[in-house]
């Protein structure tokens, strides 16, 4: 079989991520990469792109950590490299917050993050509305600026990326080994997934360089995220919502609550709104599918539907995805010689 050639359609972080493993455990292989959209228009540039996990209900939290402990390692080698500024990627201390202490005081992920410790009496002062909290390092991706990162490394490798909308994976079928589905919110028309539903967030990203710790309310709804240059004020969660339009009244329910948080952000300025779908499932979909019409067979990988956690989890399922095109090869490579004897 001459050099494989692989499809991925999607260029938000788990496609370009997905691109990226792939051509690391398959030099050999050919990738190119089909979206409608490239940086700095899809859902992942709109993200905070803090590594604090999402909990899939329908995934092992096993499996979720090891996915999580993936993309931490992966990052913080970069943040301590000198790419960390090109690539977007930095560490950021801070505090998450509650109102009550938490069935749960250890998540899952506590022993990923750095130097994770319950905050002290003295810290929680800051918060008098709160009476718990959890101090703890992570690392930030700052969006738009590590996807252009990720495509210019593509690129460098000889990848070639395409505008295009596909309407049927099959189009791909004639010139394509495997097809790779990291289409995002888009697979719920693509390949006509029902268990995939937006979930709207609306966020700001404000001038306010002074802010230098991140501050995150324990329901997740409520946070401050400082990136490199732009701070990211957030948030909303609205299930079912397609619109990308900003909502002027949740823009000034946000900045309330933020600045109840951190009131210094009252002196703000040049705030942007932004609007995203998150790509929201039961689990992500990661799996091998056989397409088959008319006895022509598509191999299909599927890695999309990360919610709200595709940041924190998508170097870990970029490489489960990468395995799985490999095992797509191999099963290609073993019918080849068959139909050779
Ligand atoms: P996308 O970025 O949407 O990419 C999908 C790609 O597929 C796009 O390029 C699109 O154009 C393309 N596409 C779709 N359909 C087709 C088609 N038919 N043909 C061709 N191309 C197609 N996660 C975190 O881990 N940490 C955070 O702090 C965080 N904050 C967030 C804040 C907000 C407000 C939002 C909205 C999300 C946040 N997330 C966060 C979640 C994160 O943004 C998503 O999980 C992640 O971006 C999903 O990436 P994706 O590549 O699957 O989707």
């Amino acid at each position: 079989m001459a050099a494989p050639k692989v499809a991925v359609v999607g260029a938000g972080v788990i496609g370009l991520s997905t691109a990226m493993c792939i051509l690391e455990t398959c030099p050999s292989c050919s990738v190119t990469v089909f979206s409608d959209q490239f940086s700095p228009n899809t859902t992942s540039d709109v993200a905070a792109g803090m590594l604090i996990p999402h909990t899939y209900p329908g995934t092992p939290i096993h499996v979720q950590k090891q996915w999580f402990k993936e993309t931490f390692t992966y990052l913080f080698a970069i943040s301590q490299s000198a790419e960390a500024s090109e690539a977007g990627i930095h560490l950021v201390s801070g505090w998450q917050v509650f109102k009550n202490t938490p069935k749960e005081e250890l998540p899952f992920w506590s022993d990923v993050v750095l130097g994770f410790r319950p905050m002290s009496k003295a810290e929680l002062q800051k918060f008098p509305q709160h009476q718990f909290g959890q101090a703890f390092t992570t690392l930030k991706c700052d969006c738009p600026p590590y996807l252009l990162w990720l495509e210019k490394r593509l690129k460098a490798t000889g990848v070639q990326m395409y505008t295009r909308k596909v309407a049927d994976l099959w189009e791909l079928h004639s010139e394509y080994n495997v097809v790779v589905n990291c289409a995002g919110i888009g697979a719920h028309q693509l390949v006509g997934d029902k268990e995939l539903f937006p979930v709207r967030g609306q966020v700001l990203k404000v001038h306010a360089p002074w802010v230098k710790n991140f501050i995150r309310n324990g329901d997740g709804l409520t946070y401050i995220y400082p990136g490199i240059h732009r701070v990211t004020l957030g948030g909303t969660r609205e299930v079912e919502s397609w619109s990308l339009s900003p909502d002027p009244g949740t823009t000034k329910d946000i900045f309330d609550r933020c600045c109840s948080l951190e009131p210094s952000l009252r002196r703000a300025q040049d705030i942007k709104v932004k609007v995203g779908l998150r790509p929201s499932r039961w689990c992500v979909r990661l799996e091998r599918e056989v397409l088959s019409q008319g006895g022509v067979k598509l191999p299909v990988v599927h890695n999309y539907g990360h919610g709200a956690g595709g940041f924190s989890v998508h170097r870990g399922t970029a490489k489960e995805a990468a395995c799985l095109v490999g095992e797509c090869i191999a099963a290609l490579q073993v019918s080849s010689s068959k139909a050779k004897l």
